[in-house]
């Protein structure tokens, strides 16, 4: 049977959890959405070390031998007892049981790359920033999940590319569990038939890779195949569509219907696309011209393409920081 709905490691004090130092929680509109379609398994590392909530705040600092996670005033240095939570956490925890990760921004902790570190405890200024304690744990425990944190996710681009790779991770553990169970890869198949214009959009050579290995000319067994599969994917999860490879991959879905469509439609269509390059317009506008002529013409192989529908479309709404990429 398969999985029913994608799974997010989650820091527990968005939107789940009074456990921040000041007894807060703090409210994420994407993590309350998504509430409805996922699965969340929450973390506070802070609190697993025994610390309560209120507490004194904690911080990164530099020494001579390393970073070390302290109280920020009285300088208790947390370090061994964070580093066994950790060691214990990811024995327990694999990345293979997980679609992503979403993390607090700038926390000592929890922060991916913007936590600040000081010289000493006290009222000092920062010297820089780094990876939180258990954020860079993640970076390197569970390298291939779709991981973010709150503060970039206020960015449409990096919102959007955050739950198209959580669906289509969803969707893969789904295929892998599946090619395992029926022994054949005929659902590897049908999974990169449908995401093949999603993929072209992100990264046309590993499309084509990925197509290669479905082929399977070499006759691997399927846990081969998958294993090759998920790696030439990963360039997928890292790399964002531009307007060019957008347009290349429109201009292709166009190429399906330019026996059907009269002259007019044709030229409005081009002038779309040359607004959409020249920034006018968004890409989602383009697109969705495409198709409602899928939906008019009834045409059967791109009627199920995962671009037109990468994630539930409440889930995404047009609101930016401005902030991000
Ligand atoms: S950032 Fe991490 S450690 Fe800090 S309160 Fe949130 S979950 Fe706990």
């Amino acid at each position: 049977m398969g999985l029913s709905r994608p799974k997010i490691l989650c820091s527990a004090c968005l939107e789940h959890c009074n456990c921040r130092y000041d007894g807060s929680v703090i409210k994420n509109e994407t993590i309350e959405k998504l509430k409805e379609y996922v699965d969340f398994v929450t973390v506070c590392p802070e609190m697993a070390i025994g610390l309560p909530s209120p507490r004194e705040a904690i911080r990164i600092i530099k020494t001579d031998s390393g970073f070390k996670l302290v109280d920020s005033y009285k300088g208790t240095d947390r370090t061994p007892d964070m580093e066994k939570f950790m060691d214990g956490f990811f024995k327990e925890n694999n990345q293979d049981e997980f679609d992503g990760v979403i993390l607090k921004c700038k926390s000592p902790t929890c922060g991916l790359k913007d936590a600040k570190y000081y010289p000493s405890a006290g009222k000092v200024p920062s010297i820089d920033k780094t990876n939180g304690f258990f954020g860079g744990a993640i970076k390197s425990h569970f390298p291939n999940l779709p991981t973010e944190d709150d503060g970039r996710l206020m960015h449409f681009n990096i919102r959007e590319h955050f739950l198209m790779s959580l669906f289509l991770h969803f969707e893969f553990r789904n295929v892998v569990s599946e090619v395992n169970t029926i022994k054949k890869i005929s659902p590897l198949v049908a999974f990169h038939t449908k995401n093949k214009y999603l993929f072209m959009a992100y990264h046309q050579k590993a499309l084509s890779q990925m197509g290669k290995i479905v082929a399977n000319h070499e006759h691997h067994h399927p846990d081969e195949v998958l294993k090759l599969y998920e790696q030439a994917m990963l360039p997928i999860y890292s790399t964002y569509p531009n307007s060019g490879k957008n347009t290349n991959m429109l201009l292709h879905l166009f190429g399906y219907f330019k026996n059907e469509l009269s002259k007019d439609e044709k030229s409005f269509f081009l002038d779309q696309l040359e607004q959409y390059q020249n920034k006018k317009i968004p890409f989602s506008s383009v697109l969705m011209i495409i198709r409602s002529w899928v939906i008019r013409f009834d045409e059967p192989y791109l009627k199920n393409q995962t671009i037109f529908n990468m994630f539930p479309t409440d889930l995404i709404e047009v609101t930016d920081s401005g902030k991000g990429l």
